[in-house]
C-alpha cells in the first residue's frame, strides 16, 4: 500500500514572502477541513524560498514535505548559480524534481543529465522525482508510452534496488494546457513506467514506488486519477498556486 502523494510543483512562482502566506493559509484551509492525513502533501517552492518555508513548517509543526525544483549532478565546487544536493538537504528537503520538461526543453537536459542529477540526488538522501513524458508530436509519432519509458529507463540506469525514488508521468501537451489526459490514459502510461521500475529495481522496488500522474490536474479531475490503480497522487503546477483548488485536491477523496 503506497501512500498518495500530492506535491505542488511552483514552478517560478511565489516570493519568500509569499510564500509564507500560501504555506501558512493551506495549512489551515485543511485544518478547518478537518483533513485528516493518509495523504503526504509536498511543496516544491523556488530555490529562495526553501529556507523561510523550511522555518515556517518546522516551527508551526505543519506536516508538509518540502521539495526542490532541481539540482546540480554536482556535489560542490566552481559551477557558478547551480544549488547541491547537499544544501538542500541541509535545508530537510525530502525531494527534488529532476527532469521536468521544462528544463528539458528550455535547459537542454538530455537523459544523460537526468541520469547524473538522480545520481547526485541519490547520493544526497533525497528522494528524486523523476518526470518524464511524450509531447504531441512525440505521441503522433511513437504513441504515449515510447518515450516517457525510453526516458525513464536512462534515469534508472544504475539506481539501487534500495533506492527511494518518486516517478512522474508528465505528458508535456497536458502541461499547463487545461488538456489533462485521461484517467485511462495516465494509467495505461504509469503502469508502463511501474514495469520499468520492476525491470531495473526489482519487484519490491516496483510494489513501492509512487507513481504520479501531472498535466492540468485540478480538483475537478483528481478523483478520476486516483481511482486508477497505477496512479500514486499528483504533482500539480498552476491548481498548487491557488489554495482552495490544491486543498481539494489533497481531499480528492472527499
Ligand atoms: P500544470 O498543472 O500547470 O499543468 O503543470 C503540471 C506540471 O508541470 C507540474 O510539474
Amino acid at each position: 500500500t503506497r501512500t498518495p502523494l500530492i506535491a505542488g510543483n511552483w514552478k517560478m512562482n511565489l516570493d519568500h514572502l509569499q510564500a509564507v502566506a500560501f504555506v501558512q493559509k493551506l495549512h489551515w484551509t485543511l485544518k478547518e477541513a478537518k483533513h485528516d492525513g493518509g495523504v503526504e502533501v509536498a511543496v516544491f517552492p523556488p530555490f529562495t524560498d526553501l529556507r523561510t518555508v523550511q522555518t515556517l513548517l518546522d516551527a508551526d509543526k505543519i506536516e508538509f514535505a518540502l521539495g526542490a525544483q532541481d539540482l546540480s549532478a554536482h556535489d560542490s565546487g566552481a559551477y557558478t548559480g547551480e544549488i547541491s544536493g547537499q544544501f538542500l538537504a541541509k535545508l530537510d528537503a525530502t525531494y527534488v524534481i529532476i527532469g521536468h520538461s521544462e528544463r528539458r526543453q528550455f535547459h537542454n537536459e538530455t537523459d544523460e543529465v537526468v541520469a547524473a542529477k538522480t545520481q547526485a540526488a541519490l547520493r544526497h538522501g533525497l528522494v528524486p522525482v523523476i518526470c518524464v513524458g511524450e509531447t504531441s508530436e512525440d505521441l503522433e509519432k511513437f504513441g504515449a508510452s515510447a518515450v516517457p519509458v525510453g526516458q525513464l529507463e536512462v534515469a534508472l540506469e544504475g539506481v539501487a534496488a534500495d533506492a527511494d525514488i518518486v516517478v512522474a508521468y508528465e505528458p508535456v501537451w497536458a502541461i499547463g494546457s487545461g488538456q489533462a489526459a485521461t484517467p485511462d490514459q495516465a494509467q495505461e502510461v504509469c503502469a508502463k513506467l511501474r514495469a520499468v521500475v520492476a525491470d531495473k529495481l526489482g519487484a519490491d522496488a516496483a510494489a513501492r514506488t509512487r507513481v504520479l500522474y501531472g498535466g492540468s490536474v485540478k480538483s475537478g479531475n483528481i478523483a478520476g486519477f486516483m481511482r486508477e490503480p497505477d496512479v500514486d497522487g499528483a504533482l500539480v503546477g498552476g491548481a498548487s498556486l491557488v489554495v482552495d483548488e490544491f486543498a481539494a485536491i489533497i481531499r480528492f477523496q472527499k
